[in-house]
């Protein structure tokens, strides 16, 4: 599958399959349009990290996200507004750390504030409200 909602992310790693025809791409639209958005933030972290980035889960369909214990019901990854990541190297690697980059990212006002989860493997980046912070275990 080509292309990809930024240049260093696909649509393989959202989980939303590439629109082929103008009536997928419409009725996904918003979806798309979500994916991409967080694509950008995820550039600049990967940029600031300077260290290619592992997606762990991205787009969730309703049925997948059902099957995840403690997955919130009102999850951010059914809109592809939400996306659990790892820094693969660096002094970033660490959630503690990718925490910390996000955080300043945020106050440079490099990518703006939403919802910022640290887990103790990965990092959950999301595009809803600002503001939410929380520690989790992953699963
Ligand atoms: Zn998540």
């Amino acid at each position: 599958m080509k292309g990809g909602p930024s240049r260093h992310f696909t649509w393989e790693e959202v989980g939303l399959p590439a629109p082929t025809t103008p009536e997928a791409a419409h009725y996904a639209s918003a979806l798309f349009r979500n994916a991409r958005e967080m694509a950008q933030r995820l550039e600049v972290v990967r940029a600031a990290a300077d260290s290619p980035i592992r997606v762990g889960s991205w787009y969730r369909s309703p049925a997948v996200n059902a099957l995840i214990d403690d997955a919130a019901t009102r999850s951010t990854h059914l809109e592809a507004k939400g996306v659990d990541f790892e820094i693969v190297r660096g002094p970033y690697a660490a959630p503690a750390a990718t925490q910390e980059l996000v955080e300043a990212l945020i106050r440079a006002g490099a990518i703006p504030d939403g919802g910022l989860g640290r887990y103790d493997r990965h990092t959950h980046l999301d595009s809803g409200p600002a503001g939410r912070r929380w520690f989790g275990k992953s699963s």
